[in-house]
């Protein structure tokens, strides 16, 4: 295997791009990127002779920011309409791989969608002939073969190992809305615990009675989240609140600047969704993290700008060094979840 194949949100091409050819960069190692605008996945073609595995490994999937799933992946295939299976299954033989299940998948596009019926046609005479080879067996180490169809001669084969990966078809998190919460923002949030707190520890992290802060409340999508967990929950915002949210009790609105308020006293979580340059919320969240104000905190990064990397790099290295400084020692983490559109998600965890 040659390259890395990794997803993202169909125009972040560039960002995942830069971000992967930087970080590998830092690592000391040499590669390419190649990747189509709005497709919905880069490739980090190593040089001749090199393979990817170590790359994928150093490069874990939990510390990417733009990249919804990631493989080990062999060249791209271009098929021949009348019979699509020789080529894959050789190609398959040919890397030695094996793998315990085999998922097919498409861009996050509206092509991308139209190719679901063609892969779902393919799947049982391809599991069948990947079954007779010895490539699809049990016992494989929970690999995982990835059939990327980005055409319906096109296909490209990547391989996931269990606790680098997203375990979900497309890297995407599809979550209901809830019907009784005031505003769509209110995945984003779920959709960041899912990510970043492990669910056997929602009862001890995200627990009834807690204490939290929504800052950029209105109209409280974010903060229904937290009622819901049981939480108590000061919703900052000088815009209105969802009237049925208020009425739950556990809510204290206060029309009150977000990036100068202060809480009375040491809280649980600090959310933040104002919209505003990312420079500006990092260093309000900064301080209150220096400050031990809270001990769990997840914001946004608005990015409407064109170079995206850059600027969510400078703010994460700008975070983890003030914390350092000041000796305040704490996970940091940062993705694109599936329910951000041009902005990303951070999390911190103070340790101690
Ligand atoms: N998370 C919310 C939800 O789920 O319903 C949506 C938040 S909306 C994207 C951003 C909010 O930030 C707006 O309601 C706006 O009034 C508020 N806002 C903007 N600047 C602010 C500031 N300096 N302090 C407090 N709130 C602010």
């Amino acid at each position: 295997p040659v390259e890395l194949l990794c997803y993202c949100r169909p125009g972040f091409e560039p960002d995942l791009a830069a971000e992967l050819s930087e970080k590998a960069a830092s690592l000391g190692r040499a590669g390419e990127t190649d990747f189509t605008r709005d497709a919905g996945f880069v490739r980090f073609l190593l040089p001749e002779g090199e393979v990817a595995n170590g790359l994928h490994r150093d490069l874990p999937l939990g510390g990417l920011v733009f990249a919804r799933q990631s493989l080990v992946a062999l060249p791209p295939l271009t098929l021949s309409r009348d019979d699509r299976l020789t080529s894959i299954v050789d190609q398959v033989e040919a890397s030695g791989w094996s793998f315990e299940s085999l998922w097919q998948e498409t861009p996050d596009t509206n092509d991308g969608k139209a190719l679901a019926g063609l892969a779902k046609a393919l799947e049982r005479p391809l599991t069948s002939l990947l079954k007779k080879r010895k490539a699809l067996r049990r016992k494989a180490g929970g690999r995982r073969l990835h059939l990327l169809w980005s055409a319906g001669d096109r296909v490209q084969l990547g391989m996931s190992f269990p606790g680098n990966r997203s375990e979900l078809p497309g890297g995407i998190r599809r979550l209901r809305f809830p019907k009784s919460a005031p505003s769509r923002s209110t995945l984003k949030l779920e959709e960041a615990w899912h990510e970043f707190v492990p669910r056997g520890e929602w009862d001890e992290r995200l627990g009834e009675g807690m204490q939290a802060a929504d800052l950029g409340a209105a109209p409280g999508g974010w903060t229904w989240q937290l009622v819901q967990r049981g939480m108590h929950v000061y919703a900052i915002d000088n815009g209105p609140m969802d009237k049925a949210l208020m009425a739950t009790g556990q809510v204290e609105h206060l029309h009150a600047d977000g990036f100068t308020w202060e809480p009375p006293y040491r809280l649980d979580w600090l959310v933040c969704d104002i919209v505003d340059k990312p420079s500006r919320v990092e260093a309000m969240v900064e301080r209150w993290l220096v400050r031990r104000w809270c001990r769990e905190a997840v914001f946004n990064l608005k990015l409407p700008m064109k170079q995206r990397w850059p600027e969510v790099d400078a703010c994460l290295r700008r975070l983890s060094e003030a914390l350092e400084a000041a000796r305040v020692e704490a996970d940091i983490a940062c993705r694109h979840l599936y329910h951000d559109r041009e902005e990303v998600t951070v999390h911190v965890r103070l340790k101690g």
